[in-house]
């Protein structure tokens, strides 16, 4: 009796509860579907199109590879919902259509929540998940943005790779402390992201004077602000540079830059001197040989590349490595030289200048932040030795996504 009783009791609940959470669906302008996730909650209206194309079916999906395998070749976009159904049963409510075409889908509620075209949903996916938002930042604000990460928890604990990786994503800089002080550093590190991207410099590459320097970076003159490889189209992303010694000379100081502030302030106050430098190609080059393979790369781009949104994407500058040929029409040479020499300036003025020890392994968005080093006195007893490696953004944000994901490690 008890147990009927309370049978009942629970019955009752459970059918008022689902009552007030029954999903549905209705068709909108014969074409659209509007979906209802609980009784009194917010619309999500979803293109029949696009659900179409989406359909999860063997036929149309191929689960494994979580890729579409739909004839595209005969694909009608004039694809018809002709009826729906909901049902709540499932562990996920589920929305069946059935189409135009005479094919049926379905789809899970969670699977439409996480795509629904809500502009504030979309928002969050591109700032969260796809790029984290970058925020920007001045010399004088170093100090607060540069965030420092043990290097052995960064081996050891997927938080604080996460952690690490998205403040270089956010702020475009990262400090890792007590590095072991062997040459294996960097690539251990790349390898716990993905791996290395190679260069004409090789993988791994070691920053100290050299005589007869086939690069200006190995010399120990001051090294004014650039970025690395503007001669590349696919530049390498992130530079990661391991301090094994460290001069005890007055200089060797890292210099970095935001060049996204920069610009912003170029935008800002002078937006002629922007619009030259986002527009105007410049020949960036680099010519020589390594490992007895002699190259001559060359890339023409922007000193400040925008996307279609007008965003930045990456910044182009190095004295050294800026071509003599400059493939421009005559009366935008002059113009673009004071525009440039406004940015170099802006960009002198702002940077923030600070000593890694050893153990320290600085990582830096090559394509946004510029670099640098004071000059420092080589002798036998006061040298100076880094080793450095490069890190590209696709292999980067692949690994933050599926840290975000809750993957482990690999
Ligand atoms: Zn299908």
């Amino acid at each position: 009796m008890w147990a009927q009783r309370l049978g009942r009791a629970l019955a009752t609940r459970s059918a008022s509860s689902s009552l007030h959470r029954r999903i549905s669906a209705r068709i909108v302008d014969n074409t659209n579907i509007e979906v209802r996730p609980e009784q009194d909650s917010q619309p999500l209206t979803f293109p029949g199109v696009w659900l179409r194309d989406n359909c999860l079916c063997p036929e149309c999906f191929h689960g494994s590879s979580r890729s579409r395998k739909l004839d595209w070749d005969n694909f009608d976009t004039g694809v018809k919902p002709v009826s729906l159904r909901t049902e709540d049963q499932k562990p996920d409510k589920e929305l069946v259509v059935q189409w135009s075409d005479s094919h049926e889908s379905r789809f899970s509620l969670q699977w439409l929540r996480e795509r629904s075209f809500e502009e504030k949903r979309q928002q969050s996916y591109l700032a969260d998940f796809y790029r984290p938002l970058t925020k920007h930042w001045s010399g004088a604000e170093f100090p607060t943005i540069a965030r420092h990460f043990s290097y052995e928890e960064v081996m050891q604990q997927d938080a604080v790779l996460l952690e690490w990786l998205q403040s270089l994503a956010v702020h475009g800089v990262a400090l890792l402390r007590g590095a072991p002080l062997d040459e294996g550093v960097v690539r251990r590190l790349a390898e716990r992201v993905g791996f290395i991207r190679r260069t004409t410099y090789g993988e791994e590459f070691v920053v100290q004077a050299k005589p007869g320097a086939q690069n200006f970076a190995y010399l120990s003159l001051p090294l004014p602000l650039h970025t690395d490889l503007p001669y590349y189209e696919y530049k390498p992303s992130v530079n990661i540079l391991h301090c094994v010694v460290q001069t005890e000379s007055v200089g060797g100081s890292n210099l970095l830059v935001d060049a996204f502030h920069i610009a912003d302030i170029l935008r800002r106050d002078y937006p002629e001197d922007f619009e030259r430098l986002s527009r105007v190609l410049v020949d960036w080059n680099d010519i020589g040989s390594e490992d007895g393979r002699e190259f001559h790369n060359i890339w023409r781009a922007p000193v400040i590349c925008l996307d279609a949104q007008g965003r930045y994407t990456r910044v182009n500058h190095s004295v050294p490595q800026r071509d003599s040929h400059f493939n421009v029409p005559l009366a935008e040479v002059q113009p673009w030289y004071e525009s440039y020499a406004r940015f170099v300036r802006l960009a002198r003025a702002d940077a923030h200048a600070f000593k890694t020890q050893p153990g320290d392994v600085l990582t830096f968005n090559n394509i946004r932040l510029l670099h640098g080093r004071t000059g420092y006195d080589d002798t036998e007893r006061n040298s100076r030795y880094i080793v450095g490696a490069y890190l590209d953004w696709d292999i980067i944000y692949s690994r933050l996504r599926v840290l975000k994901k809750g993957g482990g490690s690999q």
